[in-house]
């Protein structure tokens, strides 16, 4: 197993998390519950194989991930980390931070959480709630009484509330130390931020969905495509490319089966996996790849804002995906997101040509545009 310095928290942390939101389960009349000899099967091999770092939240398979996880590892507690979180909601307050933090601590079977986020936070949340609430207050009692070794916080926002969460936290004399946040090959949007936190400000870094949540698991020649070398699986690739950035400390994999975690574990163990080189080159490739696409959107944003609000940008990445790099089912499923929050589409465009004049590249935005969502909306 490889280790890196979880930022400047201390601790060594494998290469490889495990993600405990996917356990198997098994059905018991009628109800859902997890198997617990699998997860603990599973469990083992992952840790025996050097695995450290293990990530749970109350909410996790039907609530019983904590507890299912603290089974598995209590004859080791004391040689891993345990990740897990707590949910917010407006009117929580201290108690409820610590009401949260006592029964984690109780489900998990332990005396401390080793990293206690706060979980899925934006910057709405963020002030709304942690700070308007004083939680920052309530997480760096719990830590000077040892019921938290690290103070941490989950991500789902625009990237640029990142440095804002952590510099304002660090303001109000609390320190964030550890991030886990969305990162993989399809999606780098977090990219400068987590160098800003690691680099910077120390900060451990998680990225969650490496291998863009299941999405990129089916094999393709997508690392043929983009180096020229021999295929390999995608899952491998996916690796690869998370764990190449050195600013980046481990990738958590939500493992659901025996061979997912002794294949995972395999790539994660492989010294030669992770060349900072080989993580440059495979960025280059995919845009390199992108050239060559007859809609090459650089995503430079200038066609931004569009007079009815249309994400032009975001749409001609999916078609990216669509295209380029034959992740139809990706690029569809993004579509449908999209289309699901009330994303504007070619339907809503009205043809001003406002966007078309700022088009570095050129593009016909229009034509484009409306050939793309017919494309992407088609089942
Ligand atoms: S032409 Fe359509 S896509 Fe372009 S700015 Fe106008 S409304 Fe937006
Ligand atoms: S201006 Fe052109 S290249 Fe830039 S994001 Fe818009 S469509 Fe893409």
């Amino acid at each position: 197993m490889n280790y890196r310095n979880f930022g400047r928290t201390g601790e060594k942390i494998s290469a490889l998390g495990f993600g405990c939101m996917r356990f198997p389960e098994v059905e018991k009349d009628g109800a859902r519950f997890v198997d617990q000899d699998k997860v603990d099967e599973m469990i083992s091999c992952a840790y025996e194989n050097g695995v450290n770092y293990f990530d749970t939240a109350p909410g996790y398979c039907n609530r019983h991930s904590e507890e299912a996880l603290g089974r598995a590892v209590s004859s080791f507690r004391d040689k891993i980390l345990i990740s897990t979180k707590c949910p917010l909601d407006a009117g929580m307050g201290r108690e409820g931070y610590r009401r949260r933090l006592e029964s984690s601590i109780e489900q998990l079977g332990t005396d401390h959480v080793d990293f206690y986020h706060f979980w899925g936070i934006n910057r709405g949340s963020f002030d709304d709630i942690i700070l308007k609430e004083d939680l920052l207050s309530e997480a760096a009692k719990a830590k000077e009484e040892g019921l938290i070794r690290h103070i941490s916080f989950s991500f789902h926002d625009h990237p640029s509330a990142i440095k804002y969460i952590v510099d304002t936290a660090e303001e109000r004399g609390v320190k964030l130390e550890s991030m886990l946040c969305q990162y993989n090959l399809l999606d780098r949007s977090n990219e400068e931020m987590i160098q800003y936190v690691n680099e910077e400000k120390g900060l451990g870094t998680v990225a969650m969905g490496p291998v863009g949540g299941g999405r990129l698991a089916a094999p393709t020649d997508l690392y043929a495509k983009l180096t020229g070398k021999p295929s390999i699986a995608t899952y491998e690739l996916a690796f690869k490319f998370v764990l190449g950035n050195p600013n980046l400390n481990c990738a958590l994999s939500g493992m659901q089966t025996l061979d997912m975690v002794q294949k995972n574990v395999k790539v994660a163990s492989d010294s030669t996996a992770f060349s900072e080189e080989e993580w440059e080159q495979l960025g280059k490739a995919m845009e390199e790849i992108k050239k060559f696409s007859e809609l090459y959107c650089t995503g430079c944003r200038y066609c931004q804002p569009c007079t009815m609000d249309i994400d032009i940008p975001r749409i001609f990445e999916m078609y990216t995906y669509y295209n380029v790099y034959g992740l139809k089912d990706h690029a569809k499923n993004m579509w449908r997101d999209y289309v699901r929050r009330g994303g504007k589409t070619f339907d809503d465009c009205v043809g001003c040509g406002a966007c078309e004049g700022k088009c570095p590249q050129h593009l016909e935005i229009i034509k484009n545009l409306e050939m793309v969502c017919k494309t992407l909306a088609e089942d």
